[in-house]
């Protein structure tokens, strides 16, 4: 049984006392989200402590946007998974769209991260992604499968089972158009069907995938509902804790 979790990524947003007050409406509301859903926070570097302190023992995981796949050194501005550990932090990303379109971060880069993640006892978080281009040509498919493949090859398959994937269609991401439960839940089967082709189906039904793309608590409920979205990855609507908590709590009656 996989437990859904909703992560708010934070982006490059917000200051210590408006990340507090943030935090502060997150864990105030958490106990509304039924039990068996996971929450998660992941500000950026600068307010890590201070989220971490307002969690507390509240239950609401904490983790980072970014790490360096070396643990230590010559790296200047490098932030590196145990400095993560340090402060807390049990997730981080790997390959969020917004980091290999501006910071220029590669598979081969982004396989040393993972690596250095699970290294350092983290819980990677593994976005993939087409472009609207991409999709258009027809090749999402192939983008998918490239990007899977050179950053999760040679996992283990205890590594592997233990990995959260986030879909996150580039077309999708701040730009208010979230794509269909349809659209996403096929993604998802191509994703989860690859995983199971290569580390067979016990490992593929553990790994969470996470939906991420202009999520909103109207949207949240269809995308859920599906059989391979175990959650969502949320941008925009993570900075209010009233629209973070909506999707959180979207659909669950049962
Ligand atoms: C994201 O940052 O991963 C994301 C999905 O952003 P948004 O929800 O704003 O589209």
């Amino acid at each position: 049984v996989r437990r859904p979790l909703i992560a708010g990524n934070w982006k490059m947003n917000l200051l210590r006392a408006e990340a507090r007050q943030l935090t502060r409406g997150v864990v105030a509301g958490a106990g509304r989200v039924p039990r068996d859903r996971d929450l998660l926070l992941l500000p950026p570097f600068t307010l890590l402590d201070a989220v971490g302190g307002e969690l507390g023992s509240s239950g609401v995981r904490l983790g980072a946007q970014d790490l360096h796949w070396e643990s230590a050194g010559a790296y200047t501005s490098g932030v590196s998974g145990p400095m993560l550990r340090d402060l807390g932090c049990e997730f981080v990303l790997v390959g969020h769209s917004e980091r290999r379109t501006h910071f220029g971060d590669t598979g081969a880069a982004l396989h040393r991260k993972l690596r250095a993640a699970l290294s350092a006892g983290l819980r990677p978080i593994y976005c993939v992604g087409e472009s609207l281009e991409e999709r258009e040509a027809g090749r999402t498919w192939v983008v998918l499968r490239t990007q899977c493949d050179e950053v999760l090859r040679g996992l283990a398959p205890q590594a592997m089972a233990g990995l959260t994937l986030a879909y996150e269609p580039v077309w999708a991401i701040g730009t208010g158009r979230t794509a269909t439960p349809e659209v996403a839940q096929e993604a998802h089967a191509f994703l989860r069907g690859s995983i199971a082709r290569e580390w067979g189906d016990s490992v593929a039904s553990e790994v969470r995938l996470l939906y991420g793309g202009s999520v909103t608590p109207e949207s949240a409920a269809g995308l859920l509902d599906r059989p391979d979205i175990d959650g969502a990855l949320v941008g925009g609507a993570s900075l209010r804790a009233e629209s973070f908590l909506g999707i959180a709590g979207a659909g669950a009656s049962a």
